[in-house]
């Protein structure tokens, strides 16, 4: 039943209209190129002032900001994992950093979360293997998240796109 909450899009995240929209970031929390671009550009200059008064963020963990010029109401900032080669703790990290933005999600009353393919890009974490740590995880906290009903993964480019359908389907079996 909890995975008709949970679907994949191929699309641009910053035209989503939810509660809140994640941002892949890094630790400086101050900008940076792909989605953390993207969503800086169309949040506005203001989004840079607020991230400037939180002193960074620590990969894994998960910082919340409201989304300005943007649709979605609030920004939730996370820092994803760096690959390096997978033996590296990359797995449990990428796994904490949507646990994280679920934890942001509850303190804030969040009801409807798109997420981006987290680490996938500039960061290099192979897709296929991050996808089903991320629809796993988050089939997980829906569990324990009541408040949080709907779960949008945001995949900008074709392949991301097919990788997240193929590890959605997985959780029919
Ligand atoms: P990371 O540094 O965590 O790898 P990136 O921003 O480089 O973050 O890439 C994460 C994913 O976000 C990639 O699949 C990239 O193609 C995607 N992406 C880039 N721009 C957007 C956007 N506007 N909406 C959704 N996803 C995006």
């Amino acid at each position: 039943m909890k995975e008709k909450l949970i679907s994949a899009i191929n699309g641009d995240i910053t035209e989503l209209s939810v509660d809140a929209i994640v941002n892949a970031a890094n630790n400086s929390l101050l900008g940076g190129g792909g989605v953390d671009g993207a969503i800086h550009g169309a949040a506005g200059p203001e989004l840079l002032e607020e991230c400037k008064s939180l002193n960074g963020c620590a990969t894994g963990k998960a910082k919340t900001t409201k989304g300005y010029a943007l649709s979605a109401g609030y920004v939730i900032h996370t820092v994803g994992p760096v690959w390096r080669g997978g033996g590296n703790g990359e797995e449990e990290t990428l796994a904490e950093c949507y646990k994280s933005v679920f934890e942001e999600a509850r303190k804030h009353k969040i009801s409807s979360i798109a997420f981006p393919s987290i680490s996938t890009g500039i960061y290099g974490y192979p897709v296929e293997r991050a996808a089903p740590v991320a629809v796993r995880t988050v089939m997980e906290e829906l569990e324990r998240t009541p408040t949080v009903e709907k779960v949008i993964f945001v995949c900008f480019d074709k392949r991301t796109y097919d990788v997240y359908l193929e590890a959605l389907e997985g959780l029919d079996g």
